[in-house]
């Protein structure tokens, strides 16, 4: 059974175990995500390699994401590398004097050495996730005197976030910058940047990305309090090809029961502008440890597919987890169970509004079309791969084709819902007047239709013509004349 939800898997360590990146991607992984947070250039480009390598062996699409860290704000290092025990009541000092290998029971250096002139007293610092809580009594030049109200273990390098965000680090660091040079190395096709605070962080990545040659895509993480504003996250939306609902530092920022709605918001908004949506974060958290999933997880993972998200996406599940495939095949089954469900196929996406251009307006039509007539699959002969976008936009439970000679367009497609990336031959004015005949047959050979069956092809009129798409037409396979 296909599944339309597309799942991104985070590779790591355990992913570098003999057999292992193999076994997750023959479980069902669609895009991985190479973490830039962790590991060298040399690590990320051997992993992208491998899984380009697996790919054409098995002649088949993945898409692959490379992942900014952004402006994370941490705690410098402890003395020897101790973890310290914070008690309810404990006096703390973030010290932004003291360098990064001095940490001790009292006082730890930090990373944003800006900190202590962004806070004020009263402020609530989260450590760890939120699992350290710090509130700001006082700051005197470059000392944040806390104290502790939630205790817990702290250690090297752990996050701090500002409860209801607003911090002004910049979104790219100079780490960022030699990283996007890496991703365009490695022709990334999605790049993900870490902490925009607005649509001109999303603008200076595209820039920066165009410079280096690459034509990857950037999905925005949403995790800063102040982007989830209208103003904001409608230009963030409108300059990128994708927002990722980053629930764990955007949980951190708003506080976890104000996450649900958002998820759901953002999902709906990205949709609805024709964007792809990534749901992220401890989808299937207990499973980095447990060969099977909590019964809330499942929930969650349902839910992700319920509220419309293109994909969803693993991190230390598969990174660093003991049960990397476990995970996987628990993600694709939960998803196709999910996806019978009545609410998951039917839509009215767009019922009541004009559309702007020609390929939209076939796009859209197309998918209302296969809704009402029970069409076998959607086909789309495409270029730039806008079609079969807009088309996944639309709720629906048919299978949709991107067919492309252009790889980089058909690995953008493995991220979007219900859209598999299928080759073509580039054709010449000839040859495209039986591409019909030709659609066809590659999908009798790959099994996909049989004779009878209702296939709707769009295309355009003259052959390798971008952004030309202008013509419907519903085949039946096996008819003479097609
Ligand atoms: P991260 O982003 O895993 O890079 O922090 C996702 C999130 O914050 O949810
Ligand atoms: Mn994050």
């Amino acid at each position: 059974m296909l599944r339309r939800t597309k799942i991104l898997a985070t590779l790591g360590p355990a992913t570098d175990k003999p057999g292992v990146l193999a076994s997750i991607l023959t479980a069902g992984v669609n895009v991985v995500r190479i973490n830039f947070s962790h590991g060298n250039e040399r690590e990320h480009l051997n992993r992208v390699k491998a899984v380009r390598q697996w790919a054409h062996n098995n002649n088949t699409h993945i898409g692959v994401l490379m992942d900014l860290q952004g402006p994370k704000i941490r705690v410098a290092g402890f003395k020897d590398g101790i973890q310290i025990k914070l008690n309810v009541g404990d006096k703390f000092v973030l010290d932004a004097d003291m360098d990064k290998i001095s940490g001790n029971q009292n006082a730890v250096g930090i990373s944003y050495k800006t900190l202590p002139k962004e806070v004020k007293s009263g402020n609530i610092l989260l450590l760890d996730d939120g699992k350290i809580v710090l509130e700001v009594v006082n700051v005197k030049g470059n000392k944040i005197d806390t104290v502790v109200t939630q205790s817990g273990f702290l250690s090297d390098k752990k996050g701090i976030n500002l409860r209801g965000g607003g911090l002004s680090a910049d979104a790219l660091t100079e780490k960022d910058k030699k990283d996007i040079l890496t991703a365009s190395k490695a022709n990334a096709d999605y790049v993900a940047l870490s902490f925009p605070a607005n649509g001109d962080d999303v603008r200076l990545v595209k820039k920066l990305l165009k410079e280096s040659g690459s034509d990857a895509g950037v999905i925005a993480k949403i995790e800063r309090a102040e982007s989830l504003a209208d103003s904001i996250i409608y230009d963030i939306i409108e300059e990128s090809e994708g927002i990722m609902v980053a629930r764990g530092d955007l949980g951190v920022e708003i506080g976890d029961p104000q996450l649900p709605a958002q998820q759901k918001r953002l999902i709906q908004l990205a949709r609805a502008n024709d964007r792809v949506v990534i749901t992220a974060t401890q989808m299937l958290e207990s499973m980095i440890r447990n060969p099977i999933p909590t019964r809330a997880e499942v929930f969650d993972v349902a839910n992700a597919v319920l509220d419309g998200t293109d994909a969803m996406m693993l991190s230390a599940e598969t990174a660093t987890g003991d049960y990397p495939e476990n995970a996987v095949r628990t993600m694709h089954d939960v998803c196709v169970e999910t996806e019978k469900s009545p609410t998951a196929k039917t839509s009215h996406h767009r019922l009541h509004e004009r559309f702007k251009y020609i390929d939209e307006t076939i796009a859209m039509s197309t998918m209302y079309a296969a809704n009402h007539l029970g069409v076998k699959v959607v086909v789309s002969l495409t270029d730039s791969g806008k079609t079969p976008l807009w088309m996944s936009r639309m709720s629906s439970n048919i299978s949709i084709y991107a067919m492309s000679d252009s790889v980089s367009t058909l690995r953008k497609a493995t991220l979007y819902r219900g859209v598999y990336p299928c080759d073509i031959d580039r054709m010449d004015d000839a040859e495209w007047e039986t591409v019909n005949e030709k659609v066809v047959s590659i999908l009798k050979e790959k099994n996909i239709v049989e004779d009878n069956d209702l296939v709707i092809l769009t295309k355009g009129m003259h052959v390798n013509q971008s952004g030309g798409t202008n013509l419907m037409k519903i085949l039946r396979v096996g008819d003479s004349d097609l």
